[in-house]
């Protein structure tokens, strides 16, 4: 590791720490913390801080409800945006049961044994997130709302943009926590954004999605207004995303490239992606995991909904981008940012070794827009679709061993049972659309 506790307690005391937030993550990818004051930071960093597991949803029974918080100390950082004299810091956990072993429950968990399996192959698997968000004003309570006056469109600048001055500010706050920023940009959609980060270890991605979305949010609302990464916040305009791109390392040298291929691809590259197709319609529910995720994986608004992959073409689910060598990646167009990021790399992972252990066979690339092939022709071509919404992904996800030994028996059971609820209400509503449509003609 990076710190020792010994490194951890001279932090504390030079950074003038008064607060250390223990967090973690729940099993539908919210952030979760407890606040200590520095007197505590001994006994957290000795494995001894407990919560009621209970309360936390999806996570953990009555009767087993005691967790342990198991700091990571190469996770010790400091928020830039709280008090400078009696500094808050924080610290990414695992959660424990008492008995110390590892709580299935934990999301975190999930995504080790994953890379755990990929390292007895001899991988590191890399992955870089490209997230993006709305930026809406609050109403007279400072409350979100989906309004906007702002009508920049992709890489607009000021003062067409009005979120420059946000995005400029989320972007050296994350500087100061660490992370590389690559890109920031406008998006598509007026008030969207994209803020890019260098890809690094999964592991280490996941936890810093988690802290890029506190970020986010938290330096909006600073400036009076309020992010969002649902995914589909307006109907009409293009929805946030979070293409996830992959890459594969062994002894540090990526192992997707490979000179002597006519697009430059290892065989593993290949097969890594054949898996990804294998069980995509199984892993849906995780990488698209709301009811509104589903309104964005429509036509007409740069989301897939094919499972295709393509070289050439921007619009399939799995694209490769053209940087070769320690660029070399492949890029899933689905995910969205409610994902819980260590389940959502967690199964793709799992799906590209399965390729590789299984050695599948890839079907051949679809480099013409898939949208104007006739249903026959995708037929023709075994051109399947993406679930078409929340219900058909989680019967999927339901039906899938796969997916049941990738996420355990813990989280399969109470993720599916929870997603199907949320499914359930959802369609039992009455929605304006219905109302606006419906009721005057009726
Ligand atoms: P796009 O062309 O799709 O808009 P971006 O440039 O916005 O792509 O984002 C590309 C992402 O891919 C960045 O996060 C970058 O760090 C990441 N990336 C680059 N090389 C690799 C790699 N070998 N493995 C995983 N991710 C990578
Ligand atoms: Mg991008
Ligand atoms: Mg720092
Ligand atoms: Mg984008
Ligand atoms: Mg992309």
């Amino acid at each position: 590791g990076k710190y020792t506790k010994a490194d951890i307690l001279r932090m504390v005391k030079e950074d003038d720490v008064e607060f250390i937030r223990l967090q973690f993550t729940d099993i539908f990818g919210d952030l979760k913390n407890v606040a200590i004051t520095s007197s505590q930071i001994e006994k957290a960093l000795d494995n001894k801080i407990m919560f009621d597991g209970s309360s936390i949803e999806g996570f953990a029974r009555i009767e087993e409800s005691d967790m342990y918080l198991y700091p990571d100390y190469d996770t010790y950082e400091t928020f830039p945006w709280r008090p400078q004299q009696g500094k808050v810091a924080r610290l990414i956990c695992d959660v424990y049961k008492p008995d110390g072993t590892p709580f299935e429950g934990d999301p975190r968990y999930v995504l080790k044994k994953a890379l755990k399996e990929a390292a007895d192959m001899g991988y590191m698997m890399n992955v870089g997130p490209e997230c993006e968000f709305f930026l809406f004003q609050t109403d007279e309570n400072g409350l979100p709302t989906t309004n906007t006056y702002e009508r920049a469109s992709y890489f607009d600048l000021g003062p067409l943009d009005f979120g420059e001055n946000a995005r400029r500010d989320m972007v050296l706050t994350l500087e100061q926590m660490g992370f590389e920023i690559e890109a920031s940009h406008h998006e598509v959609a007026p008030a969207q954004h994209e803020i890019d980060f260098k890809y690094g270890e999964a592991l280490k991605t996941a936890d810093s999605i988690e802290t890029f979305k506190l970020v986010v949010k938290t330096i909006a609302k600073k400036h009076g207004l309020c992010a969002t990464f649902m995914p589909k916040p307006k109907y009409g305009v293009c929805g946030s995303g979070m293409h996830m791109n992959m890459s594969l390392s062994k002894d540090g040298k990526n192992i997707f490239a490979d000179d002597n291929d006519k697009l430059g691809l290892s065989q593993e590259a290949y097969y890594f992606i054949a898996g990804i197709m294998e069980h995509m319609r199984e892993m849906t529910a995780i990488t698209n995991p709301l009811v509104n995720s589903y309104k964005r994986l429509v036509p007409g608004y740069e989301a897939p909904i094919y499972i295709a992959w393509s070289a050439k073409n921007r619009s399939p689910l799995v694209r490769i981008p053209s940087a070769r060598g320690a660029g070399t990646r492949v890029e899933l167009r689905c995910p969205d940012p409610t994902a819980n990021p260590y389940l959502a790399m967690a199964v793709c992972l799992k799906a590209g070794l399965d390729g590789i252990k299984r050695q599948l066979p890839l079907v051949p690339s679809v480099d013409s827009n898939i949208f104007e092939l006739t249903r026959e022709e995708k037929k023709a071509r075994h051109i399947e679709s993406l679930p078409a919404n929340l219900r058909e992904a989680v019967l999927c996800m339901r039906d899938s061993d796969f997916m049941k030994e990738a996420l355990g028996e813990h989280i399969f059971t109470r993720y599916t049972s929870a997603k199907l609820d949320e499914w359930n209400e959802y369609t039992r509503q009455v929605t304006d659309w219905e109302i606006s449509n419906y009721l005057y003609k009726v």
